[in-house]
């Protein structure tokens, strides 16, 4: 949509996270993914009568570390309630969630917007629900379609993070789900994976005149499964609200679905409202109380957040806030960086050779950085060893691709491949001398008492020999050269 229209759109988020824990949130029923259809179930969690629930701890401590991680404030006492709906996957015909009192509230995440400045968006809740099963619906033939249900899915416990309505693009929608992601992620609860549906978006969008507060009548798309494709989704559907207000016609409030092969939206049901879900506290389960130790005990498991880590990436290695960027994306990307930058001659070195030379030969390889032919202490030593002017530019590229054909770290490559050195004292101290010939301010600074341009001769007898020289053998040579 392009910013000259007279139309503002409004967008508002609910996302739905998988928690990584390793049973139900209800039960002990294992929350594997992939088992055969029906295997991970039991009394409750197929809602049978009589049967009763029991919370997991593991579920509360996530949620509230979510919670923590997204700046939300973690009420001492959580409801949970029964919503209640039918549907064939859902047996007990209701779902155990929270309402009126969620586990959490008033958070916020801070994107980056298209103008280049920051924006906060609000989060108005966080709580805490069980997921539904699956239909699956199959049949080639009209004679054989059927539906069957997989309740394994049933019970398993997730997290709803709900924003305000303060997105006003598809970017900015994008960017946020982009940070929520990398948060959640760097928490540790949930592997956010969307193929197996670890992370679902809802996306609900509307738009407004211009200046005008009141806002419009929004439709939802749901379960969208790409951050891309919901971006996709919320551009048609801006461009669809315009459309039906500027021929006169009204939006009706609705749920859509989105279908990425034709790139449009079409209308699945009209939308529900809170009171059709006849919401009441559930009765087989206590109040949740999270009390201030607890609170306070968790928080302490909290990891430094992406945003935080980048400002002080950036100040602790004089990275660029682009090199932050790409150093942070994962976790995992992030401490392995940290674990060689702080023995790094140069940081910014090393941070440089990641990006330009071993992120992409991942990539083109189909590689995660676990799987690194290269290993980080491999990487360090290949930035201290340009450097020193060691070796060049362009030999680090060519070792760079024997060791990813080679699937050989960089220290072995290094070693069967690097430059015979000139260890012939006779043959090093004539190249010396002509360093120091060429350089006769320098040599006078070195007599003067700054010891320290030994460093610069070091490197230029380096340079002249392409890296051969044998660096103990000049360290040795030249103090006895400068002193002459
Ligand atoms: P519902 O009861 O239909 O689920 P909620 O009030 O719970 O609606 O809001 C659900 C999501 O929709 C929230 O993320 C909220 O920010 C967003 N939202 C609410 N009203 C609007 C609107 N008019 N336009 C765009 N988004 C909206
Ligand atoms: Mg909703
Ligand atoms: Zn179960």
């Amino acid at each position: 949509m392009s910013t000259t229209s007279k139309y503002e759109p409004v967008i508002g988020l609910e996302v739905h996270v998988q928690l990584l824990t390793r049973t139900k949130a209800f039960c002990s029923c294992s929350t594997e993914f992939g088992a055969p259809p029906n295997s991970n179930v039991c009394p409750v969690c197929l809602g049978l009568p009589g049967a009763l629930p029991v919370l997991n701890r593991q579920v509360v401590e996530f949620a509230v570390l979510a919670a923590q991680a997204l700046n939300c404030t973690v009420n001492e006492t959580s409801i949970f309630a029964r919503k209640n709906y039918f549907y064939p996957d859902l047996p007990k015909g209701y779902q155990i969630s929270q309402y009126d009192k969620p586990l959490a509230e008033f958070g916020h995440i801070e994107i980056d917007t298209a103008d280049g400045g920051k924006k906060r968006i609000g989060i108005t809740r966080l709580h805490v629900e069980e997921d539904a099963g699956k239909s699956m619906h199959e049949g080639v033939n009209a004679s054989d379609d059927r539906t069957s249900v997989d309740l394994n899915r049933s019970g398993v416990p997730l997290i709803e993070i709900v924003s305000e309505p303060d997105i006003s693009t598809p970017d900015e929608a994008y960017e946020y789900l982009t940070r929520l992601k990398e948060i959640i992620l760097y928490t540790g609860v949930s592997d956010c994976n969307m193929e197996e549906g670890s992370l679902r978006c809802d996306a609900n969008v509307s738009i407004r005149p211009r200046g005008q507060k009141e806002l419009g009548t929004k439709a939802e798309v749901k379960n969208v499964n790409s951050f891309r494709f919901i971006k996709q989704a919320l551009e048609y559907e801006i461009k669809r609200h315009e459309e039906v207000i500027e021929s006169g016609g009204k939006i009706v409030q609705e749920t859509r679905l989105y279908n990425p092969s034709e790139g449009r939206t079409y209308p699945m049901r009209t939308k529900e409202r809170a009171h059709d879900y006849r919401y009441f506290p559930e009765p087989d389960l206590l109040p949740l109380v999270v009390d201030q130790k607890w609170r306070d005990e968790i928080h302490a498991r909290l990891p430094e957040l992406p945003e935080a880590r980048r400002a002080r990436m950036m100040a602790d290695y004089g990275l660029t806030e682009g090199d932050a960027h790409t150093l942070t994306l994962t976790k995992a990307m992030a401490d392995a960086f940290e674990s060689a930058a702080h023995k790094a001659t140069n940081p910014k070195r090393l941070a440089n050779i990641i990006q330009t030379e071993l992120i992409g030969r991942l990539k083109a390889a189909g590689l995660e950085l676990e799987d690194s032919p290269i290993s980080m202490e491999g990487a360090l030593l290949s930035a201290d060893l340009t450097e020193a002017g060691t070796i060049s530019s362009k030999m680090l590229k060519d070792l760079y691709d024997k060791c990813f054909e080679r699937r050989e770290d960089f220290p072995a490559v290094y070693e069967k491949e690097k430059p015979q050195q000139i260890s012939d004292a006779g043959e090093l101290e004539k190249i010396i001398d002509e360093v120091i010939a060429a350089n006769p301010k320098q040599v006078e600074q070195y007599r003067a008492g700054k010891k320290t341009v030994i460093a610069f001769f070091v490197g230029g007898v380096m340079k002249a020999t392409k890296g051969k020289a044998n660096p103990a053998l000049v360290n040795e040579l030249l103090p006895k050269k400068l002193e002459g």
